[in-house]
């Protein structure tokens, strides 16, 4: 399935961090990247065991277990979470763990039953048609006689023809099909809306293409060693497939020099951050002037798609590294990368040592991940790249209770009712500026839980055999690339959904001024159908309010509420608000969140959405509550287990963020992770509000209680 190339802005990040290669391939997102769940911060699980396997109770009893030698208003999240984390060591298959990642393990157990039912009834040739496929391709992943049997076998036929490629005309040829294929090399081509006009689809090429996650590791000194084991593990890949070992030592030298060159030429995540870099529209004969090498013709014609007036070249100057290369780089050293990214997507799907080889490189060496997941969860991981949203339909029928659902929508009702109070009351902002953004606030659509009725997607075209584990996804993945590109010069659907029910996390999208929350989030200790109102806001109600604070953040400030990015803003409103952005930057740029390295900062500028969500995000929960419980003055004045509801209200906001990370993630993380640390995220925040400091009644001088506290919406 082809990756999103205008990610949804999450609530927190996603699986495949540690593999930000050529992504597109259905086997590299099978890959044994840091289940960190399809997007949480943490993947989870709660017993010291090798494997990760929790089941947390539906409804576990809502309790803080406060450490008391920490002062809330100094180290809140230690007085939060700091028991609660050595009393749960990440497990060996882990990169991090906390609340994200003990739902998303409990998320996958659940599916793995599902996908074991429907195996059963694939081989009893009952069950519905969606049961059947689902049922094959768990099975095909199962089976690994079958795959290790087969060895590299399934990919002898694209080795060939690699090996064939003698000019540029070959190596454009080769792309052109393989992304025809779902297999894409060097950038990514899909559909997103305009950002002219939102109501239709348009095509997108962005840069991709470098197997270490950002510019920086090719081209850093701090990255030397990983750069070495990069280059060890690209010479494995193509022993692996027969190549000697001396060849595939000269090889894997003029692979990385190739990407070297394409990262000089690639955007660091903190440039794509800006709006100007995610989008650049091009007619087919412009395209062809930035890379004459290139035909974008026989590109459009061998996918089947027309772009019509033209498309995003989003990362121009990328895209003519590209075309330099493919001028001017021996075919040797174009087979040499195709060769290795071919070997490296495919590889979750091989046989053993081809996944050995990779997990050594991407779990190991560049996040710190002792022990390889077990089968059955890499399998559904790839399930959920492959097919995740007919999986989700089968997880919401048994999983998702509709009471759930209707409790959730009261709760967005009041939290976006309190943001527009916010925005009404804002002293910063002029009324003409108060007047657009009240009318974008108005347009949101809240989506909870999973597709409408009749709104799930169709995968009768999809053919999925018994057994033959590779060829299934591949399968899907041409399958999936095609119903992505396959909207190009449709209309926009609002209603469609970019995440899985059945992923942790939540997403705001500015193309569509849509706010969205999957079903498996609405649960402890996020959302608690039986539990008081502080508990409730400082969780799910703080994430609702992030995302709807997006809407407004350093990015969705710049669309309007139809999805377009035009301005909207008075030059003196712009201003105002930039330099509260500009403050908040300062504060996470002094953040150095990993113990023993306090070089390695939080990169405030990279984290700038998310952290103006966050505050926006809890400023609005916060007056949901009060709202709330004005309404039932009784919840108001009682304390439970000795705390009042402002305070657990702060408590339940700190304690989504328990957990810890690996060194190496950690550090891997802040390079890539559009949000701050969890352990930041824990805390930052509320010592931005004097309502904290109220409620825990901290002194001045308190760290928690600062004095130029920032505050945007
Ligand atoms: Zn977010």
């Amino acid at each position: 399935m082809h990756k999103h190339l205008l990610t949804p802005i999450a609530l927190a990040v996603g699986a495949a961090l540690a593999v930000s290669g050529c992504s597109n391939n259905a086997q590299n997102q099978a890959s044994s990247a840091p289940a960190a769940s399809a997007s949480a911060p943490a993947p989870a699980h709660t017993a010291p065991a090798p494997a990760s396997t929790v089941a947390i109770p539906a409804d576990q009893p809502i309790a803080f277990t406060l450490d008391d030698q920490y002062n809330p208003c100094n180290d809140f999240d230690q007085y939060v979470n700091s028991k609660w984390n050595t009393a749960n060591p990440i497990p060996a298959d882990q990169t991090r763990w906390g609340a994200f990642g003990i739902l998303h393990e409990k998320s996958l157990l659940q599916q793995k039953q599902i996908l074991e039912t429907a195996a059963n009834d694939a081989k009893n040739k009952s069950g519905s048609a969606l049961e059947q496929k689902l049922g094959n391709l768990y099975d095909a992943g199962m089976d690994t006689a079958a795959i290790d049997k087969l060895g590299y076998d399934p990919i002898k036929p694209q080795l060939t023809a690699i090996d064939a490629l003698k000019t540029p005309a070959d190596i454009a040829n080769f792309l052109d099909t393989s992304f025809n294929n779902g297999d894409s090399y060097v950038f990514e081509f899909g559909s997103g809306a305009d950002f002219k006009d939102a109501t239709r689809q348009i095509g997108y090429v962005f840069q991709d293409g470098l197997g270490l996650p950002t510019r920086d590791y090719y081209l850093s000194p701090k990255y030397k060693d990983i750069r070495d084991a990069y280059v060890k593990y690209i010479a494995k890949s193509l022993e692996l497939v027969g190549t000697s070992a001396a060849d595939a030592q000269k090889q894997a030298d003029a692979v990385m020099k190739f990407e070297t060159e394409l990262a000089k030429a690639s955007l660091s995540p903190t440039e794509l951050r800006n709006l100007d870099n995610e989008y650049h529209f091009v007619t087919v004969a412009e395209a062809g002037k930035i890379t004459p090498h290139f035909n974008w013709e026989n590109f459009f014609k061998a996918q089947g798609v027309d772009v019509g007036k033209g498309f995003s070249l989003s990362q121009p100057k990328f895209m003519a590294e590209f075309d330099k290369l493919l001028a001017t780089a021996p075919a040797s050293q174009w087979q040499a990368y195709l060769k290795f990214h071919l070997i490296s997507d495919a590889s979750p799907a091989l046989s053993q040592a081809f996944q050995d080889n990779q997990f050594d490189f991407y779990g190991k060496t560049l996040s710190g991940q002792p022990q390889q997941k077990d089968r059955w969860k890499r399998v559904v991981g790839s399930l959920n790249h492959a097919m995740g949203m007919g999986l989700g339909e089968l997880y919401v029928a048994k999983y998702f209770p509709p009471e759930s659902k209707q409790r959730a929508e009261e709760l967005v009702t009041n939290v976006r009712a309190a943001l527009k109070e916010h925005i009404e009351n804002l002293d910063w902002m002029s009324s003409e500026t108060k007047k657009k953004a009240l009318e974008k606030w108005a347009l949101f659509l809240p989506k909870i839980g999973y597709p409408d009725k009749g709104e799930w997607r169709d995968w009768s075209g999809l053919n999925i055999q018994p057994g033959n584990w590779y060829a299934n996804l591949e399968a899907a993945s041409k399958y999936n690339y095609h119903y992505d590109i396959g909207k190009i010069g449709k209309a926009t659907d609002r209603k469609e959904w970019g995440m899985t029910p059945q992923t942790i996390n939540a997403y705001y999208d500015p193309t569509t001024n849509t706010i969205n929350f999957p079903a498996a989030i609405l649960q402890p200790p996020f959302f608690y159908a039986k539990g008081d109102d502080g508990v409730n806001y400082g969780g799910i109600g703080f994430v609702i309010g992030h995302e709807s604070s997006h809407g407004f953040d350093d990015q969705g400030s710049q669309f309007d509420g139809h999805g377009n990015r035009v301005n909207w803003w008075t030059p003196q409103d712009k201003k105002a608000f930039d330099a509260r952005a500009d403050a908040l930057v300062k504060q996470y740029d002094s953040y150095a969140p990993i113990p023993g390295k306090p070089d390695l900062h939080v990169n405030g500028r990279l984290t700038l959405g998310e952290d103006i969500g966050d505050l926006g995000g809890l400023n609005v929960a916060y007056t949901a509550l009060q709202t709330a419980l004005k309404a039932d003055p009784k919840e108001g004045d009682a304390k439970i287990d000795g705390m009042t509801e402002d305070q657990r209200f702060f408590l339940s906001s700190a304690r989504v963020w328990e957990g810890t990370a690996r060194d190496k993630t950690a550090e891997l993380m802040l390079n890539v992770d559009p949000h701050a640390p969890a352990k930041v995220r824990a805390f930052a925040t509320a010592s931005n509000m004097p309502q904290f400091a109220q409620a825990f009644q901290c002194k001045p001088g308190d760290k928690m209680n600062r004095k130029e506290p920032v505050k945007i919406w």
